[in-house]
């Protein structure tokens, strides 16, 4: 998801330290009360904070997927992003793992111990690991953040925005979180691969999602999907037509 709010950029000194990733490598380079991480793709840093070691290795490995995958169809992060896994998301209302903020390109993550208790009452997302998706919500984000910066994507409708992010969300994820996200959407006999409508993403983000993720998988070339959607070229429609 996308959010407004302008909320990070402060309370770093406690849990300020670095990693430094250069390709799959990270590194930690701050002291025994680090609680942050840098990445560096290319010179684009990452800044990455969370609470727990752990948690800044799966937001460092889950940022390094995106990238990556993003850099081989020729999509690159263009400027430095902030990644803060916190206990509640400042700014968001209703229901959200993540947020990535346009305006200042900073993203917020539930922590992986809040991420799991919402998970455990999420109907929409029913037998999905918790770990697993707390890495797949990195990815949903750091795909807004460099999204955000290609040439146009202020012009872009929401729901181009997030077709791509539901997309190289659930293709990262394991087989079995897939298969759960899936599941639902498959017994209502929803799972048609069609573009994803609008309205949908207001009113089932995860059956958009789950919709998305089939028809960015049924395209021969993704990265040529992905390409479109940024030019503008791919027209949603508002609703099931
Ligand atoms: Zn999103």
């Amino acid at each position: 998801m996308t959010c407004q709010n302008d909320s990070l950029g402060r309370r770093r000194s406690q849990f300020e330290a670095y990693c430094a990733a250069v390709g799959f490598v990270i590194s930690q380079l701050g002291g025994p009360v680090s609680h942050a991480s840098d990445l560096q793709f290319e010179g684009i840093p990452v800044g990455v904070h969370a609470p727990l070691p752990s948690e800044r290795s799966s937001i460092c490995r889950a940022a390094t997927h995106v990238v990556k995958f993003l850099q081989s169809c020729g999509i690159e992060a263009k400027s430095a992003l902030k990644i803060e896994a916190v206990q509640e998301l400042v700014g968001v209302e209703g229901r959200a793992y993540g947020c990535f903020d346009r305006s200042t390109g900073a993203i917020q993550l539930l922590t992986l111990d809040r991420c799991a208790e919402q998970l455990k009452t999420d109907d929409s997302r029913p037998g999905i690991d918790p770990a697993d998706y707390f890495q797949s919500i990195v990815v949903h984000e750091v795909a807004h953040g460099i999204l955000a910066q290609q040439e146009g994507a202020a012009e872009l409708p929401l729901v181009a925005h997030e077709y791509l992010t539901y997309a190289l969300q659930i293709d990262s994820m394991t087989p079995s979180s897939k298969q759960a996200l899936l599941k639902p959407l498959h017994d209502r006999g929803g799972l048609s691969i069609k573009l994803p409508h609008e309205i949908l993403l207001m009113m089932n983000p995860a059956a958009f999602g789950a919709i998305a993720y089939l028809h960015f998988k049924s395209s021969a070339d993704q990265c040529s999907t992905i390409r479109s959607v940024i030019r503008g070229e791919v027209i949603f429609p508002r609703m099931d037509e």
